[in-house]
């Protein structure tokens, strides 16, 4: 077997040891002569994995008792249209903070259901910077304030939540899991799985229990977050796969020592990698020092003929998926939960070594 270091941005790479543990597991899990696949969501094993999976989610994220945690499929995007749907009615009016791709795909969709006021956006500058909280322009009454901490595309991160009174809506899909956050700061929360949780095909989302109640009435049953409250996530046939190896990563992130200790490590992969880019004449990374992603980090070469070259020679090292995406050119460096230190100074010696043969 002959392991690469991955990484993309999503699907993204998962911990060797959860995938061994899955090979392992296939045939019999659990005693019960059949695959995980192949058991009723329903019977005892699999009740126990969901209740033992939400248990581990709020230990690590140290979820207040007055939120709920659902684990719908549809990925973020269906939480685009949920949370414009679950919040407010037609007429109202919703803000969205524009810093990213993602946010803008938000807002756009939300224009379907409710008056969208972009409250600030960065497109001006591509995406590199965030505008200083106190030029957004909020309205005086909206029904909550989206915004996506964590831009998968361009890697801008909000290192600050925002303020105000209206219920937070954060688009966490790419940094849940990452670090500790304060959790009661939010109204919600929701990030597709398949970057630092688990397979495609699994949502988690993260709503405050008095906002459950703002659905409008005549919303579809998979449509609305209180379905899934009121059924521990079993409105329908859950993604039992993908919510078991979700299950795996949670014990795994416990088993490393929490989210303070997977922080530490994710703090110092992310400023060793911004320092090799910001120390190189040959590379360059556009984004503004005070908002840089710890898990998306691109990077341009000085020169882009070298693109080529470079991705080819990368992967023959066993460096794989760092074609930046298409919108910003260059390369992309995803380092997720799972993309272990080694891999990053790894990737590190493959660029310095890269500068000096073409530099
Ligand atoms: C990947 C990503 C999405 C899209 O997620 P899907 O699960 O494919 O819907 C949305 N927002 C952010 C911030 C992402 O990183």
């Amino acid at each position: 077997m002959s392991r690469v270091f991955n990484f993309s941005a999503g699907p993204a790479a998962l911990p060797l040891d959860v995938l061994e543990k899955i090979r392992d597991d296939i045939p019999d899990w659990q005693n019960t002569g059949m695959s995980v696949m192949e058991v009723s969501h329903r019977g005892k094993h699999f009740v126990e994995l969901a209740a033992r999976s939400e248990a581990n989610v709020r230990e690590l994220l140290e979820i207040p008792a007055d939120y709920s945690v659902l684990f719908p499929q549809g990925g973020a995007t269906l939480q685009m249209a949920m949370a414009p749907l679950n919040l407010a009615d037609r007429g109202d009016t919703v803000d969205y903070v524009v810093t990213g791709s993602w946010g803008k795909k938000a807002a756009g969709e939300a224009t379907k259901f409710c008056k969208v006021n972009v409250a600030a956006d960065a497109s001006d500058k591509k995406f590199t910077y965030i505008p200083d909280e106190s030029s957004w322009q909020r309205s005086d009454n909206a029904a909550y304030l989206h915004y996506t901490p964590n831009e998968t595309i361009a890697g801008v991160e909000f290192h600050f939540v925002p303020g105000g009174d209206v219920p937070l809506v954060a688009d966490m899909s790419s940094t849940l899991l990452s670090r500790p956050i304060d959790v009661s700061r939010f109204g919600v929360i929701y990030a597709g799985a398949q970057k630092n949780i688990g397979p495609a095909g699994l949502t988690l989302v993260i709503v405050r229990n008095d906002l459950l109640d703002k659905a409008r009435p005549n919303n579809a049953h998979l449509m609305t977050w209180k379905s899934y409250a009121e059924s521990d996530s079993m409105t329908n046939t859950p993604p039992t796969f993908a919510w078991y190896v979700a299950d795996l990563v949670f014990q795994h992130l416990k088993d490393r020592g929490g989210l303070g200790a997977v922080a530490d490590v994710n703090r110092r992969k992310a400023s060793k990698l911004y320092a090799a880019i910001d120390d190189s004449g040959f590379y360059s990374n556009p984004v503004n020092k005070n908002c840089r992603s710890w898990m998306n980090v691109p990077f341009i070469l000085a020169d882009d003929s070298l693109d080529a070259k470079f991705l080819e020679e990368s992967q023959a090292a066993g460096l794989t998926n760092l074609k930046g995406h298409r919108s910003v050119g260059g390369m992309r460096a995803s380092i997720y939960n799972a993309v272990s230190e080694e891999a990053v100074d790894a990737l590190i010696g493959f660029m310095a070594e890269f500068e000096k043969a073409n530099g």
